[in-house]
């Protein structure tokens, strides 16, 4: 470790480093390479970093000879000097991680500045104003990142100033009260701190670098990476480059702009800038800045120049870039690109487009679309008939519908929206530190701040509907109440927000099904032409069904037929069927069944057009079937009680008796499944019958083969398939003989207990397929119930790291999917053309789609909803 390179200069560097060099310092040095104007500097590699953070803090032993090196070399190429007399060198030191995380850690402007340079710059511009206006920033930046003094005691008093000269904006102060506010702001430290802040820059410039690395740290960053699957242990880079001046009067200028417009996607001027300011004014949302539009009236050259390097960059990069820039007495820099964040919406249109134009090849589109945005697509918008007008209009910073109430700071938003509730989070302006409360929000709404702020580039990239910078609210913080025109809301009473348009409506509105638009499609049917695996959708009813082929589905993977017993017309026979006192009976009661199960099946096969359906027997223990045990008991002793209709007594407690005898301890390891089919194998009889009386009718009435495949749930024994088998077998043989027909029918079962995947080779040979069910999987293969685990132990598991994600929602790749593999392995040993497909809700999850690709199942299968997305994740397995 000991010759590890820790610095790096600007010119070493390129794109493909920023594992050592973070994105940001990557970047910078590329547009270097290329000829792209960027002010010179150094980078502290993450790996500096790592190490400190490993040593508690301590720097490496010859890190701080390394910067020193590096800085005087980057003194010697700019001909100037870190805390010179003459031609001072200015600095900016800027985190900048491998994954970029905006706004989230520290950067320090203006360093060097003391009390002999403040001089020097202003003279040799002969620009006083500027040098102050740099002075006080430094000492308000230094003091709040490097010190750690509350920022708003430097805020406080600039406000007081402002008020005092009764100006509004901090660039009508004028130089004297610029000295003047220097002053203040070196007395506010030193009451904080009780001495000085060091006046040597070298070390202001070491405790920068260390206040970089410990801003990796900070409870806002580490949210961040947990929100966004970055881990821990990275570090981050330090970037130390030469400070350029958007602040040196009004040719000069700074700014952030995308190029394309990352809400929509649409090729368009995106950005916003502001004469006379540093970016911070701009990306931390301080001042609401202007139109880039603009820009070209104000400052021509540099417009047009910035234009062609959007364009440069874009095509050099091959995607969307988010740009900040400055614009130094006419001359334009570059600070930073990076790809830029964007919506699902805009992710999937920049994609399409990028194909269209012939820069990005299909599959690289579909790298650049993750399959998390494909999902925000599909939750519901605003209802575009709602016919209410807004109470007051943002700017429509992230796009998408939020109802929720209203609340005022980021923790009670965050606890709520933990809770389940749905909240939306006002504020004033939001800083990184909100966002455990924009994570916890269904919404952001903020006075203050534009489009390209952090608050909003963070909104638009986790798909939080945002409406920023609407100037017509007024917030009081400790009344907790929002205040539009002379409407003022509390805390609590719910708002809607349309991140599309910027409209807030005081009431909440009625939200309609998602619209799938042509970029979606078409991204969804090149996934087509490249993934392996089948998709399947999991779907009971006609409609599911119909929903279930329109979205793609290629069958069905699973059709439960519990819902058909459930139904309220049917409850009366099954609960006669399951009642029953003799064999005959119970075939009474299931005959009364039959043609209503027959007609549920009509209906799904008539929607499924030919293509497979899988159908599941029945599964349930029977006492879901019954009412709850307390509650019957309840009425039987109200019944005795009031002495009422002994008819009605005595069937009250026959049933009574009938649940008490079918309760168990716990029904989910209980007399379900296939146990339940060996115990009354009329259900199986009648359900196959149904199923082959349906099979026939459609294909008679609308000229379709449907593939029927029965499948047998729970099977823990390969004897049980084999007598379920003969069960189905005979019945089927029966129908068609019956009807003179003849029809395929396949018969498999689920593999859902450890014992079937580890005996799946005896069970192979009785099955033609297998059907993973991973969420009974999941809860006997690691031995947790889901409905106890859920909220309890397992978020706190989950939240402490113990284990990297809700194995319910991503399957256990080492446990579970062990089991799946095993299943797999030893069913193929037996039946090589053995069909296996995964029927849990993690057929549409899609990291547990990627290890079902590299386990060479068959299908998955998943609600019809996540059918796209499950066609999308099969591909991007592939790729
Ligand atoms: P963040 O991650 O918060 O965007 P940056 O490191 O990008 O942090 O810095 C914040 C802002 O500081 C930038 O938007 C840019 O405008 C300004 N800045 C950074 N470096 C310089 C520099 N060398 N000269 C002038 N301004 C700079
Ligand atoms: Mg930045
Ligand atoms: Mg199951």
């Amino acid at each position: 470790m000991s010759d590890t390179q820790y610095l790096y200069d600007m010119s070493e560097g390129n794109a493909s480093m920023r594992t050592i060099l973070g994105g940001k310092g990557a970047n910078l040095a590329e547009m270097k390479r290329l000829g792209i104007p960027v002010p010179d500097g150094f980078t502290v590699s993450t790996a500096a970093c790592v190490a400190t953070m490993e040593a508690q803090g301590q720097w490496p032993e010859r890190l701080w000879d390394d910067v020193l090196a590096s800085l005087e070399r980057l003194e010697e190429r700019t001909g100037r000097t870190l805390g010179g007399a003459q031609a001072p060198l200015l600095l900016s030191v800027r985190s900048g991680a491998v994954h970029s995380m905006p706004g989230m850690m520290d950067t320090i402007l203006n360093l060097g500045i003391g009390d002999e340079t403040v001089e020097a710059l202003g003279a040799e511009s002969d620009n006083p104003r500027f040098a102050w206006d740099s002075y006080r920033r430094f000492l308000q930046m230094y003091g709040e990142v490097v010190e750690g003094v509350p920022p708003h005691l430097f805020e406080d008093e600039l406000t007081s100033l402002k008020a005092r000269r009764g100006v509004e904006q901090d660039t009508d102060l004028s130089t004297d009260d610029l000295k003047e506010l220097v002053a203040t702001f070196k007395d506010v430290s030193r009451r904080e701190l009780g001495r000085d802040l060091p006046a040597d820059p070298r070390e202001q410039l070491r405790g920068a670098i260390d206040a970089v690395f410990r801003s990796w740290d900070t409870p806002r960053a580490r949210v961040y990476r947990r929100a966004n699957d970055i881990p821990d242990d990275l570090g981050t880079a330090v970037n130390v480059m030469q400070m350029v001046f958007g602040n040196r009067g009004d040719t000069s200028a700074t700014g952030v702009c995308f190029t394309r417009n990352p809400s929509t996607g649409v090729h368009e001027l995106y950005g916003e800038f502001l004469v006379n300011a540093q970016g911070e004014d701009v990306v931390a949302g301080i001042r609401t800045p202007r139109p880039l539009a603009e820009m070209e009236q104000v400052l021509p050259e540099a417009y047009t120049q910035l234009l062609q390097t959007m364009r440069d960059l874009e095509s050099h990069y091959k995607d969307m870039q988010d740009i900040e820039f400055t614009v130094e007495e006419g001359t334009l820099y570059l600070l930073q690109t990076r790809s830029g964040k964007r919506t699902a919406a805009a992710a999937l249109r920049v994609a399409r487009d990028m194909v269209d134009e012939g820069v990005l090849t299909r599959e690289e589109a579909l790298h650049r679309v993750a399959p998390g945005q494909l999902d925000q697509l599909l939750h519901p918008a605003i209802d575009p008939d709602h016919g209410r007008s807004p109470i007051t209009k943002g700017l429509p910073a992230s796009p998408g519908a939020a109802v929720g109430a209203l609340v005022f700071d980021a923790d009670t938003a965050a606890a709520k929206g933990h809770a389940g509730e749905a909240v939306v989070l006002v504020r004033y302006e939001t800083t990184p530190d909100d966002i455990h409360g924009v994570i916890g929000a269904q919404g952001v709404l903020t006075a203050h701040g534009g489009m390209t702020s952090h608050a909003a580039v963070v909104a638009r990239g986790m798909g939080k509907p945002c409406v920023a910078g609407a100037q017509g609210i007024r917030i009081n913080t400790a009344d907790r109440t929002l205040t539009v025109g002379d409407r003022t809301f509390a805390e609590g009473e719910v708002i809607t927000l349309d991140g599309s348009t910027g409209d807030v409506y005081g009431e909440a509105l009625e939200l309609v099904p998602p619209q799938i638009n042509e970029d979606f499609s078409a991204i969804v049917g090149w996934s087509d032409e490249i993934r392996r695996l089948g998709v399947r959708a999991n779907a009971d009813t006609a409609e599911d069904a119909a929903k279930a082929r329109e979205l793609g589905a290629e069958g069905i993977g699973l059709c439960r037929t519990e819902h058909m017993f459930m139904a309220a017309d049917r409850l009366p026979a099954v609960r006669d069927m399951i009642l029953a006192e003799s064999q005959e009976e119970r075939a009474e009661a299931l005959e009364r069944i039959l043609p209503m199960q027959q007609e549920d099946f009509e209906g799904i096969f008539t929607a499924m057009k030919g293509l497979p359906v899988t159908v599941r027997l029945l599964d349930p223990p029977l006492h879901e079937f019954l009412p709850d045990l307390v509650e019957q008991s309840l009425l039987v002793q109200r019944l005795e009680l009031t002495g009422g209709d002994p008819d009605e007594l005595s069937s009250a407690r026959a049933l009574l008796g009938q649940v008490k005898r079918l309760h168990e301890q716990n029904p989910m390891l209980g007399t379900r499944g296939c146990r339940l089919a060996m115990l009354y194998p009329e259900i199986p009889e009648m359900q196959t019958r149904a199923i082959i009386r349906a099979a026939l009718a459609v294909r008679e009435r609308e000229g379709e083969t449907v593939g029927v495949e029965i499948m047998i749930p729970l099977v823990a024994y390969a004897s049980e398939l084999k007598v379920q088998r003969e069960i189905v077998e005979r019945v089927v043989a029966d129908e068609l003989e019956a009807a003179g027909e003849q029809l395929d029918v396949t018969v498999g079962t689920m593999i859902e207990l450890p014992r079937a995947a580890i005996v799946a080779d005896q069970i192979a040979q009785h099955a033609d397929f297998f059907s993973f069910g991973t969420n009974d999987l999941t809860q006997t293969g690691i031995g947790i119930s889901r409905d106890d685990a859920e909220g309890g132990f397992l978020s706190a598991y989950v939240a402490e790291d113990v284990i990297p994600s809700n194995p319910f929602e991503t399957i256990d790749k080492d446990g579970v999917g062990g089991l799946v593999q095993i299943g797999a392995e030893r069913g193929r040993s037996a039946k090589s053309d053995l069909k296996l497909g995964v029927c849990g809700e993690h057929g549409g999850d899609p990291s547990s789609i990627a290890l079902f690709e590299e386990l060479g199942l068959t299908y998955v299968s998943c609600s019809p909803f996540r059918v796209p997305i499950a066609r999308f994740a099969a591909a991007r397995a592939v790729l």
